[in-house]
């Protein structure tokens, strides 16, 4: 990785500014563009330390903002100016490029603006603030020397007394929900300052008076995180404490998904998509399981309702899955296999330079998902990517078999297809090398996610059913079966998401949803609920995004009928980075 230097972002804007093809006007207009949003990034990520880090660029590491209310105006006065500099561009005279950066700087300013004034997270999200994920990947962080990391840490940690009185201050109105995530995953930082950092501490710092001041840094801001612990913990076992509702309602919701799916469909629309997309599942998935009947259940007689027939057939395969030591050697196992079939049936070229880590996932992710990609932002285009696997150590043994059950020998193949190749992994190494740093920087998510999950049905349809290498005998049914299973899951993964935050659907309902509809597991189904409280919008990207990826690739397979090449779509449509579906088929189809 090399350290960010302006040499190296001006070369990166170079690239932008060759493709343009416009008149003279349009050259300067390009070029001043091209000055200022070069600028603002820069700008937005000095003001954001935290995500400056996320994104590989560890010029701010030490510092840590107080969200003050005097900082929160500054943030909006920040946003507004930006949009005032935008509305001075002329959008029509700008290059592709230019224009759908300018799109995405947009939409993120006029985002800022709507959470801080309207949908006012700090107020009622106690599991902002936690600092111990960004402390954990600074200390990651491979191009700085260890003693580098602990002073710029230590200094960081220097203000937690301060960042967690103005958290209690701002916590006006809290939800239950992300009160509890925030006392679970803080209890994991707290883990991490006292073990894994304070050991590093010990290793950088021979001198013992010098770690003894670093180590004793520490103990106070465990002091302060543990005071805030103690505080939120005060808040749930008052009997008489009034939750704000983890529900948004409709207003907030369908804003939201305007700025956070960048979409070309409202959330409702894509709600009826879902829906519609459920009922087809339903039928395809009753065909496999009655085909598959014989080979399973041929002792039992067949019921006559379709769902029930399905539900057995799926928790009869279901049995079939490893072992829960052996759940992280599996995927470790299959990794190479995907790369080999990605490459030998020509799907996407796959940079052999990029190594994917496989790891326990680390302590302060704990609670939310349960396999994650964590990828190096564009200013680390040296460090590596991890695949995060949750461990199932702390469950108990039925919970451990639920969710064995439903992560089983088929579905597992789908989760890395989706996570690692050629899902999110080999997305992110594209999204990386594209040569707009906006669209590496704000990448849209429903892309992203939308991506991940055209890839798991792009290689069923190339094969991957067919293949033995995994699987030792052919088993195509069952593969597509559990295919189908785990798409359904991303519909109602919509269909949730909206009924939770605009119909006030009940928890009951939500879970007869997943569990009857959607085949799932009881483990599943509580963590989807979970999540789809804690959470807003983002579960609609995944079938939103796939939607618009496979529309988009059926579209240019008619239009170009033989001359249709798979790699050179895939590869086309991957190098723009991660920018919302909708500007990518403008590009594609100049
Ligand atoms: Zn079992
Ligand atoms: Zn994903």
């Amino acid at each position: 990785m090399k350290k960010y230097s302006l040499p190296a972002i001006a070369l990166i804007f170079a690239f932008a500014s060759c493709t343009d093809t416009d008149k003279k006007s349009g050259m300067n207009a390009n070029n001043s563009f091209t000055t200022y949003k070069q600028n603002v990034i820069m700008d937005l990520l000095k003001r954001s330390p935290s995500f400056a880090t996320s994104q590989g660029l560890h010029d701010y590491d030490s510092i840590l903002v107080i969200p003050t209310n005097g900082r929160k105006l500054e943030d909006i006065a920040f946003s507004k100016a930006q949009l005032d500099s935008l509305s001075k561009f002329n959008i029509d005279s700008l290059n592709d490029v230019n224009k759908t950066d300018y799109e995405l700087l947009k939409n993120q300013f006029e985002s800022s603006v709507w959470r801080l004034e309207q949908f006012n997270e700090a107020a009622w999200n106690a599991s902002d603030y936690n600092p111990g994920s960004n402390i954990a990947e600074i200390l990651n962080y491979k191009q700085h020397p260890l003693a580098v990391k602990i002073k710029n840490i230590v200094a960081k940690m220097k203000h937690f007394k301060e960042y967690y009185d103005v958290a209690k201050a701002n916590l006006t109105s809290p939800t239950k929900e992300h009160t509890e995530l925030a006392v679970q995953q803080l209890k994991g930082s707290v883990g991490f300052y006292a073990t894994s950092l304070k050991d590093s501490i010990k290793k950088a710092t021979p001198l013992k008076e010098e770690a003894d001041k670093q180590l004793a840094v520490v103990d106070s801001a465990i002091a302060a995180t543990n005071g805030f612990v103690g505080c939120l913990e005060g808040l749930l076992s008052n009997k008489d404490q009034q939750w704000k509702s983890c529900r948004i309602g409709k207003e907030l919701h369908a804003q939201k998904f305007k700025y956070d799916i960048q979409s070309g469909l409202t959330a409702g629309e894509l709600y009826d998509k879902a829906l519609k997309r459920k009922a087809e599942l339903l039928v395809e998935m009753y065909k496999l399981a009655d085909k598959l009947w014989p080979k399973y259940l041929k002792e039992e007689s067949k019921p006559a309702d379709s769902t029930l027939l399905i539900s057995k057939v799926i928790n009869e395969i279901a049995k079939t899955h490893v072992k829960p030591a052996d759940f992280q050697k599996e995927i470790e196992r299959q990794i190479p296999i995907l790369t080999a079939f990605v490459k030998e049936r020509n799907l996407l070229y796959m940079d052999p330079s990029k190594p994917l880590v496989v790891r326990k996932e680390p302590e302060w992710m704990a609670g939310v998902a349960g396999a994650s990609i964590s990828a190096p932002g564009p200013f680390d285009k040296g460090g590596d990517t991890y695949y995060n696997v949750g461990s199932l150590a702390a469950y108990s043994p039925e919970e451990a078999e639920s969710f064995l059950r439903e992560y089983n020998k088929y579905v597992l193949q789908i989760l890395n297809i989706h996570e690692a190749i050629p899902g999110h992994y080999a997305q992110l190494v594209y999204a990386n090398q594209s040569p707009s740093l906006v669209k590496s920087v704000l990448g849209n998510g429903a892309m992203i996610e939308g991506w991940a999950v055209y890839t798991e049905r792009m290689m069923l349809e190339e094969g991957w059913a067919k293949n033995t290498s995994i699987n030792g005998a052919v088993e195509e049914d069952e593969m597509w079966l559990f295919y189908y299973k785990w798409h359904m899951r991303v519909v109602c993964n919509t269909i949730l998401d909206y009924s939770v935050h605009e119909l006030n659907m009940s928890k009951e309902d939500g879970l007869k949803l997943l569990m009857q509809s959607a085949f799932q597991e009881k483990a599943e189904a509580e963590g989807k609920w979970r999540r789809a409280t804690l959470t807003q919008v983002q579960l609609c990207s995944y079938f939103n995004g796939y939607s618009e990826i496979f529309d988009l690739r059926e579209e240019h397979k008619k239009r170009l009928a033989d001359k249709f090449d798979l790699k050179a779509f895939h590869e086309k449509f991957l190098s723009y980075g991660s920018a919302p579906v909708k500007q990518i088929r403008m590009l594609m189809e100049k």
